[in-house]
């Protein structure tokens, strides 16, 4: 059982994207998917961001992904790296908001938790609060129940770049 937090892994091309594209959307919620692998000591590597999509709709609290694209870029990312780099988990933003979890993302990062299709037990939820040129990202885990128990079923990581 370990108690510190743990660290996830950006690629500065990671940070990058996930900056234009929130910039982009301005002022409002934008999100995607995050993929790359999850390292021996637990630790998720971040590789590439996928954005919102051409379909997507965006509005000031909410967005809907284009979901077919989405998975056609998981797709790609995945035969491109020989199958290396997978689903680690979804980003979106809060324009002019603090990233901190609302209780739709909990609610959200449980689903996928459960999902079976998602093959991650722990996924990550990364959240950008802010505006254009002036963006605070957070880390949140879904964390297992048996461990924490049904009231805290997020934990912080520390992100760090590479
Ligand atoms: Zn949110």
């Amino acid at each position: 059982m370990r108690s510190r937090i743990e660290s996830v892994w950006l690629h500065g091309n990671v940070l990058a994207q996930l900056e234009r594209e929130a910039d982009l959307a301005y002022p409002l919620e934008t999100g995607g998917v995050l993929v790359g692998y999850v390292a021996d000591n637990n630790e998720s590597v971040v590789h590439a961001v996928i954005g919102a999509g051409p379909k997507a709709l965006h509005a000031r609290a909410r967005f809907e992904p284009d979901h077919a694209w989405q998975c056609e870029q998981l797709d790609d990312l995945f035969k491109s790296s020989s199958g290396q780099w997978v689903y680690l988990g979804d980003w979106h933003t809060h324009p002019d908001g603090r990233p901190k979890m609302s209780w739709l993302d909990r609610r959200t990062l449980r689903r996928i938790a459960k999902h079976s299709g998602a093959r991650i037990a722990h996924p990550l939820m990364l959240i950008g609060g802010g505006s254009p040129a002036a963006w605070t990202w957070a880390a949140h885990r879904g964390a297992s129940v048996s461990r924490l128990g049904p009231r805290c079923l997020t934990e912080a990581l520390d992100i760090r770049a590479f």
